[in-house]
């Protein structure tokens, strides 16, 4: 009798090893793409199919929270990367309480800083949390798969998904840039499928990646700068880019505006569909590296 018990209770540890093994050792097919919903801001989720992740901009607050616990598992408390595309509190605002939640290797920052007390903020939990801290500059490369950890530069060794950093470029002395223009550019590569993430750049570095990168910037999926403010997403730079999706991450009924008329009239001109967070929540696109899956 007693080892009757013995062997169901065995039975069911097993059964459980199993399960929790399948749980956390889940091979994912998909790099995942998820425009968090946070209102009024950006807030972009990125997972690897090994399960790296990257979190770029946090919004205005810790409402981010909220949505990364729906993207991600309970037991996940840890970010591989955080990247702060600029310090404007629509970007940087949640971000201190990202890392005050989850244990982040590394943070990227544009090199501008702000006066603004949530920068400081930030920038005082790096050094007590000891993060590792990266400066953007054109060239470095974030590989996404297979890796113990997120290294960079480095060469490709067959490694499909990167992120790649467009701007800031390293011999141009930004210092002195206003925070949207220093806005660190993004572009996200996994096998052929493709997206840029463009912070709040204005219209001078939208022309600026075209005329020093050309139909590099050619992509799937682009995040319209700034919010979908006519201040950023001129005809020449969505003629380049020449997306299938383009997403607006904006909050409902907000103060400014966003989108623009005039953008939104151009992409009806462009033929081009608009996704926006104030309309679809968080929208998540899954990449298997040939074809686009919109969730
Ligand atoms: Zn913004």
């Amino acid at each position: 009798m007693k080892n009757t018990k013995l062997y169901i209770l065995s039975f069911f540890f097993c059964v459980n090893v199993f399960i929790w093994y399948g749980v956390f050792v889940e091979e994912r097919n998909f790099v995942t793409v998820a425009f968090l919903d946070v209102g009024q801001g950006d807030a972009i989720f990125i997972e690897s199919l090994d399960g790296k992740q990257i979190l770029i901009d946090g919004g205005a607050n810790s409402q981010v929270l909220q949505q990364l616990a729906k993207v991600m598992p309970f037991y996940d408390r840890s970010i591989d990367m955080v990247i702060l595309t600029h310090p404007d509190q629509d970007h940087i605002g949640g971000l201190p309480a990202v890392l005050e939640s989850y244990t982040v290797d590394f943070v990227m920052e544009s090199g501008v800083g702000s006066d603004n007390g949530t920068y400081e903020e930030f920038e005082n939990i790096i050094q007590k949390k000891q993060i590792q801290k990266i400066t953007a500059q054109q060239g470095q490369k974030i590989f996404l798969c297979n890796l113990r950890e997120v290294r960079l530069p480095e060469e490709p060794h067959g490694c499909e998904s990167y992120l790649e950093v467009l701007f800031p470029v390293g011999d141009l002395d930004i210092s002195e840039f206003e925070p949207n223009t220093a806005s660190v550019v993004l572009k996200l590569t996994h096998g052929e499928n493709s997206f840029l993430f463009t912070g709040d750049s204005p219209r001078s570095i939208e022309k600026y990646l075209v005329e020093s990168l050309g139909d590099y910037i050619d992509v799937d999926v682009l995040k319209l700068g700034h919010h979908g403010s006519k201040t950023s997403t001129s005809d020449l730079f969505l003629g380049f880019t020449s997306p299938e999706y383009t997403i607006a991450s904006v909050g409902e009924n907000n103060s400014y505006g966003h989108p623009h008329q005039e953008i939104l009239d151009l992409l009806r001109q462009f033929e081009i569909p608009l996704l926006r967070t104030d309309k679809e929540g968080t929208i998540i696109f899954k990449s298997d590296g040939r074809s686009l899956l919109l969730e």
